[in-house]
């Protein structure tokens, strides 16, 4: 009893200190230029109900960082302390608006389009060069360093979730030229590109990131002979476009570096899940899950040993996050499907399925593990895989 109060009163200090750092760090956020802005609210790093990290950030609720053309939000392991693998920002690009060039220093880059268009270009280390449009499912995935722009097309905004494989992605690490070419001094520039030192006078004088211009033109069908230098391998995968994995209960469409080689440390899935249906329990042995939910809701438990989980309720443009190796499951809420899309902090995605697991254990085992009956254990053994059927909640 004794040892119990003692961790209660130890986990509330360790969630009082949370909170003071949380207030402190908030007040004077550093955004991906150094400067200050607007803070984002910053979540307590634990849940004093649970005991367990905080799972849950409502990043489509916090204020967004408005440029010409475009606009962008942010969940890091600053704001969302548990995410420290994985990090994500939500972007909106009107036609014509560049996300200018620039590199990550610290992490891949691995984005999933919502809505709209863009057009994406990226250099590699060879000096192949892709220039790529994307659309609503498609794909992308930037090795660590690679340089790369993004700019919207159409006539309407186009919004893409990146997410990257480092949940310090954006502090110190991330790179644009237009900083850089206001850091240089003119005579080095000069000497850089062969210029007269006056023509770097009307460049920024600070970093750009983002700039609205005209909508680019439509893409060569056939490039000049000898214009193109495309990389072997493509930074583009249309996984609105792959057919997905179907069960009753949902769909389940998942990319990797099988299906795209590029993509060596991360990759990703679309869940569908049905009214009623709940996304069976399972862990990853391999990777860190990041979440934004798109459509309906659905309620997340995370399950994290030593007698403790904890369970929120997600709804579209919350993020939810599951720690490496964490046991969890979900369930839609309300009469609506829910779509989630979840990204993995590794190229090769893994998933143990509990159900998987007892149907391939030896029966007698099972009930010298749980203690119950083989009539119990015969049933639990025929478990629907991935998606539970959907069916009324009794
Ligand atoms: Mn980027
Ligand atoms: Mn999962």
């Amino acid at each position: 009893m004794m040892n119990m109060i003692d961790t209660k009163i130890s986990r509330a200090l360790t969630v009082a200190v949370a909170c003071v750092f949380s207030l402190a760090s908030a007040a004077a956020i550093a955004d991906e230029y150094g400067k200050t802005s607007a803070a984002a609210e910053t979540v307590a790093a634990v849940d004093p109900a649970s005991g367990m990290p905080e799972i849950k950030y409502e990043l489509g609720k916090q204020p967004l960082k408005e440029h010409p053309g475009g606009a962008s939000n942010e969940a890091t392991a600053r704001n969302f302390p548990i995410s420290k693998g994985m990090a994500g920002v939500s972007m909106f690009l009107k036609p014509g608006a560049l996300r200018e060039l620039h590199w990550h220093a610290n992490a891949a880059e691995w984005a999933y389009v919502l809505k709209g268009h863009c057009r994406v270009t990226v250099i590699d280390p060879q000096g192949h060069h892709e220039i790529k449009d994307f659309g609503p499912g498609d794909v992308w995935y930037f090795p660590r360093g690679h340089g790369h722009s993004i700019q919207g097309l159409g006539d309407e905004e186009c919004h893409f979730l990146l997410i990257f494989d480092s949940g310090y992605f954006s502090e110190f690490a991330t790179f644009s030229v237009s900083d850089w070419i206001a850091q240089t001094p003119p005579s080095v520039l000069s000497k850089n590109f062969g210029m007269p030192e006056n023509s770097f006078k009307t460049f920024p004088k600070k970093e750009v990131y983002i700039s609205q211009g005209p909508v680019p033109p439509p893409l060569p069908q056939d490039p000049e002979p000898g214009s193109d230098n495309p990389p072997p391998l493509t930074h583009r995968f249309r996984l609105g476009s792959k057919a997905p994995v179907v069960t009753p209960g949902g769909s389940f469409n998942m990319v990797d570096q099988k299906q795209f080689p590029i993509s060596t440390t991360m990759s990703g899935a679309i869940l569908k899940m049905k009214p009623y249906a709940m996304r069976q329990l399972h862990w990853h042995p391999n990777a860190d899950e990041w979440q934004y939910y798109i459509k309906g809701r659905a309620k997340m438990t995370v399950f994290g040993s030593q007698g403790r989980s904890i369970t929120r309720e997600f709804g579209p443009g919350d993020v939810g996050y599951v720690p490496m190796g964490c046991g969890h499951y979900l369930e839609t809420v309300g009469d609506e499907e829910c779509e989630v899309l979840a990204a993995f902090n590794s190229g090769t995605y893994e998933e143990i399925s509990l159900t998987e697991w007892l149907t391939k254990t030896p029966e007698r085992l099972l009930e010298t593990n749980f203690g119950v009956s083989p009539k119990i254990i015969n049933e639990l053994q025929k478990g629907p895989p991935i998606f539970s059927y959907p069916e009324k909640s009794k």
